[in-house]
């Protein structure tokens, strides 16, 4: 018996541990966005299929625009009581809720009616009406969101109001598969997920990662500078990843202002966040561009995260280096 677990051990042990010079990238369209992962490692077919599978699951708990998913579920029924949701689900919402409080509702789950009226990133895009937005402004509200942690359970106080996790929801993922292909054995690879990265270990010549953080207006591949990375995720917000151009030329991207009902407009072109959780960097990127710089610093500081921030006068910030 115990032979026989010695071998069940040790071909786990071969079968898990993997090693190659030669890298390996896998590319898929999930979560609306382009995903990778490249491996420097042997077995890496069998693992990338378990990667995109572990996507397609996360998408299925907090996908809002999936009917199915367990994030329509609540939005569906939480304005009618408490609707029990999986800890994963909660756990995950209850760290995003700590960081709308945290942000005084810069980073706001509760914005997804007014993401639903200006549609931003899809083809029906448009500025809504004065009268549009000031509707919706009351559905806001992230404090109306109740969560009750002995329940596990999550009850909106209006109805119309909805969860938005598009602000977390790339980040969440990364985490989750870097520790998936961490168990299996994989020390070293590159997860991009439309350009939130997870980078696993370093370089297989031992030096860290080095993750180019993109020029605002110009094409991929220029970059305004770098940050060096191990075991750590590299997540950017900026006015330029999705937008759209009203007829009179004013250009309006997609994180939004639960005050003003408008795109938010801050100092700050581009916010990236270093972080070895790539939820918290999701999530801080997005809050730390809708913040004024000084409520950004702060932001980086408390949560103990790096961060560079790109300024509307070209000036480059860089906080905890
Ligand atoms: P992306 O997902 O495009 O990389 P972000 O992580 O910055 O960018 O998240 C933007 C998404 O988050 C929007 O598409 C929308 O779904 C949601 N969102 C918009 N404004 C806010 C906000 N103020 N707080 C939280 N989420 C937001
Ligand atoms: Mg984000």
């Amino acid at each position: 018996m115990k032979r026989l677990l010695l071998v069940f051990l040790l071909s786990s042990i071969l079968f898990y541990s993997c090693s190659s010079n030669e890298a390996r990238t896998y590319q898929e369209l999930r979560m609306d966005t382009v995903c990778s992962f490249t491996f420097y490692c042997d077995n890496s077919d069998e693992i990338a299929r378990e990667g995109f599978a572990l996507i397609d699951k996360i998408s299925s708990m907090i996908d809002r625009f999936d009917e199915k998913s367990e994030l329509s579920h609540v939005n569906s029924n939480a304005s009618g009581g408490p609707v029990k949701v999986s800890d994963e689900l909660f756990s995950l919402i209850k760290q995003a809720y700590g960081v709308c409080e945290y942000t005084d509702g810069a980073f706001n789950i509760a914005i997804a009616p007014l993401v639903d009226l200006w549609k931003i990133g899809s083809d029906e895009a448009r500025r809504p009406s004065d009268e549009e937005i000031e509707s919706v402004l009351p559905l806001l509200d992230y404090r109306n969101i109740i969560l009750d942690d002995a329940q596990k359970t999550i009850e909106f106080r209006m109805d119309g109001m909805a969860i938005d996790l598009g602000g977390a929801g790339k980040g969440y993922a990364a985490d989750a598969l870097a520790s998936l292909f961490r168990e299996k054995g994989v020390e070293s690879a590159i997860i991009n997920l439309g350009g939130n990265v997870y980078m696993i270990g370093q370089r297989t010549d031992g030096k860290p990662w080095t993750v180019g953080l993109q020029s605002p207006g110009s094409g991929r591949g220029e970059y305004y500078t770098t940050v060096e990375a191990i075991d750590e995720s590299v997540v950017t917000s900026g006015a330029y990843e999705r937008y759209f151009i009203d007829s009179d030329g004013t250009l309006y991207h997609h994180i939004l202002s639960s005050r003003t009902g408008y795109p938010t407009d801050g100092d700050i072109v581009s916010s990236s966040i270093i972080s070895s959780s790539s939820t918290l960097a999701d999530m801080l990127s997005t809050a730390c561009f809708a913040s004024s710089l000084d409520k950004a610093e702060e932001i980086a500081e408390h949560y103990a995260v790096k961060a560079v921030f790109l300024l509307d006068d070209q000036s480059i910030i860089r906080v905890g280096f």
